[in-house]
């Protein structure tokens, strides 16, 4: 079989005192995501669904939380280390598709730039970098804006 799918979902509260960022993109709002690393949730799904689609474990096996390593790290770094991993094991991805969940700040202006980094982190034609934003319509967490959460699917192939 050459080609594998894989999942990943991810959710971090908002908390203020941090920067948001979210797909690689630093966003001006007055609050960020709580977390270890930089908590960038998007990427954190696109990592797991990578990871899931080797048959691999998740990205909190990769990157513990109580690694003072990946303290407030750049998720780019870690999507570039599992891409590395892929690799080491005969991996690569084909494309990645993936929907954020956010109330706020409004995601639509800065998809492209979110996509460009993905797809430099991933080495993916940005054409291959699926990515959408939607509300939870004032419903639940998300809903009031104490949490943004976010799927992924990626495909990869054997090298
Ligand atoms: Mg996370």
């Amino acid at each position: 079989m050459n080609f594998r799918i894989g999942h990943g979902y991810d959710i971090h509260r908002t908390v203020a005192g941090r920067p948001l960022v979210l797909g690689g993109v630093k966003f001006d709002a007055p609050f960020g995501l709580d977390g270890h690393s930089d908590a960038d949730a998007l990427t954190h799904a696109v990592c797991d669904a990578l990871l899931g689609a080797a048959g691999l474990p998740d990205i909190g096996h990769f990157f513990p939380n109580t690694d003072p390593q990946w303290k407030n790290a750049d998720s780019q770094v870690l999507l570039q280390r599992v891409i590395s991993a892929l690799r080491e094991r005969g991996w690569v991805p084909v494309n990645v598709d993936a929907t954020l969940i956010a109330e706020k700040p409004k995601i639509a202006p800065r998809l492209a730039e979110m996509k460009a980094a993905l797809a430099a982190s991933t080495g993916l034609p940005v054409d291959a970098v699926g990515l959408k934003a939607t509300t939870n319509e004032g419903s639940d967490d998300i809903g009031r804006g104490l949490a943004i959460a976010a799927h992924a699917v990626a495909l990869i192939r054997k090298s």
